[in-house]
């Protein structure tokens, strides 16, 4: 099945803007997104009544049409193929563009309802999931034989990036599953263990990745829960706890980690695929403060008992496993944080420019719109180090510097732009009704999971005292 037939369900959801598209080509140009978004917010004058312009669907509404209409209007420059066979980063495949605009609006229209009702209550709405799955956006990589919709690693960050914009903790359920879950069990996962869960994890079951352990978070690979082979080698016994598992209250599927024999170190480490059904215990849900309707859990293995073939890869190779697949996820987190910065920076901008004092919208002081400006600017840098690593990533090139480089920068820019955001609306950003004061809370994992920022500046260090020669 062709790439386009296999995301046939993302692509049908974004076909009547192609449709649009080719009715409004021979119109005059349409209005910027700019010149759109400053006739929405003159129409109102009160910082209340600018929120419910920014917060409510109508609104929301008017945002992502004119999303839409700007896309139509650009679409010259979408199609422009480079002679020199190099493109900006900024070009997408019409099929990655298609499910930008599709995920734009599955999150305005399914999604943003929800966000301070799931951030409030600290737990995910089921129907969220549901909608991921039948959007066909749980399986953005997987094949189209396995159910998935056959699309690019940049595809998937898009989706990440796109959901962050409107809520950081959809987003990370979304990007768990597909850049750490999936991607573990087509790219390293025995045939039959592919053909027998990519298909559920396209479309129903939703997956964790279990690293961390309560004594070993940054040095992951001295944990502590132990897996045994039995005599016959049939099958493997699992014993000990995993600590802060993202999905895990909702999922039914996990990659667990564990140590064969501590005296091998490292290399005694293996990857299974266990079922929740083999005896998983979900034990404690943390409370935390952000990204609060993503569950984070304890996770406990009393004795449990995997069949030998639920092994992932070659015994002894789950560190490799474990590294390679972070490098991936790393270039996730960094959309999740480009997506967050975004969305709230849009939010607060919106709400600035119509905002008056001194009798003057408050963007028409310097002061202001040099603040806006650098935080465009960081935002724009932190994409272009995401969107780059991932590209690195596509062409089979070496990323790890690059992925590392994108998140720290990344999750730097989100907690500067949110925390810029909620003093850009003054005393209305500081409250919860507006939402930007969550991006911000939000903003803070973005330092501490897939690695810290401590471990994201070794990373480099670590490569680029490798490719200056200075040992
Ligand atoms: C909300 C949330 C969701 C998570 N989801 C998952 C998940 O789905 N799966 C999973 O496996 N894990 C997950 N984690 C765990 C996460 O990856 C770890 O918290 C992270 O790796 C840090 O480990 P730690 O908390 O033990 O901190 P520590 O490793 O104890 O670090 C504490 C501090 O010491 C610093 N530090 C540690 N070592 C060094 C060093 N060598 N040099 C300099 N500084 C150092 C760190 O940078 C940090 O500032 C999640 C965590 C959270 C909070």
């Amino acid at each position: 099945m062709s790439l386009r037939s296999s995301s046939s369900r993302l692509l049908a959801r974004a076909a009547p803007s192609k449709a649009a598209a080719a009715a409004a080509a021979p119109r005059a140009a349409a209005p910027s997104v700019a010149a759109t978004a400053r006739s929405i917010n003159t129409s109102s004058s009160s910082s209340s009544s600018t929120w419910a312009n920014v917060a409510t669907k109508p609104s929301a509404q008017r945002l992502v049409s004119a999303v839409r209409t700007f896309s139509t209007s650009s679409s010259a420059s979408a199609d422009f193929e480079s002679p020199f066979g190099v493109n900006s980063l900024s070009k997408y495949t019409e099929e990655e563009e298609m499910l930008r605009e599709a995920v734009q609006r599955f999150a305005q229209d399914v999604v943003a309802p929800k966000v301070e009702a799931m951030d409030e209550a600290e737990k995910m709405d089921p129907e969220i999931i549901k909608g991921l799955f039948e959007q066909g956006l749980m399986g953005v990589e997987t094949s189209a034989d396995h159910g998935g919709a056959g699309c690019s690693f940049t595809a998937a960050i898009i989706v990440i990036e796109e959901l962050a914009k409107v809520d950081p903790s959809v987003s990370v359920l979304c990007d768990v599953h597909n850049t750490l879950v999936n991607t573990v069990i087509r790219k390293y996962a025995s045939k039959s263990l592919q053909d027998k869960y990519l298909p559920q994890l396209s479309e129903k079951t939703l997956g964790s990745f279990c690293l961390s352990e309560p004594a070993s978070g940054s040095d992951a690979f001295a944990m502590k829960t132990s897996c045994k082979k039995s005599a016959d080698g049939k099958s493997w016994t699992l014993n000990g706890s995993k600590m802060w598992i993202t999905n895990s209250a909702e999922a039914e599927f996990f990659i667990v980690f564990a140590q064969s024999d501590p005296a091998k170190g490292y290399k005694g480490i293996n990857a299974f695929a266990v079922e929740k059904s083999m005896g998983v215990e979900i034990a404690k849900k943390e409370k935390k403060l952000g990204i609060k309707a993503s569950s984070t859990c304890t996770l406990n293995f009393d004795d449990i008992t995997v069949p030998a073939e639920n092994l992932i890869g070659e015994e002894g190779k789950g560190y490799k496993i474990a590294i390679e697949i972070l490098n991936e996820g790393r270039v996730g987190i960094a959309a999740q944080m480009i997506g967050l910065a975004q969305g709230a920076v849009d939010k607060a901008v919106r709400y600035a420019a119509d905002r008056k004092q001194f009798g003057k919208k408050i963007t028409q002081f310097q002061g202001m719109q040099f603040q806006i400006s650098q935080i465009m600017m960081e935002i724009e840098a932190a994409r272009v180090l995401t969107y780059n690593a991932a590209r690195l990533k596509e062409e089979g090139r070496s990323f790890t510097k690059e992925a590392a480089m994108a998140k720290l920068f990344a999750s730097q820019v989100a907690q500067r732009a949110s925390g810029s955001a909620i003093e850009w609306c003054g005393g209305v950003g500081f409250t919860r009704e507006t939402g930007i004061e969550k991006y911000w809370r939000d903003s803070k994992i973005g330092a501490i999971y897939e690695g810290t920022s401590n471990i994201m500046l070794e990373t480099i260090f670590k490569l680029v005292e490798r490719e200056m020669d200075l040992k």
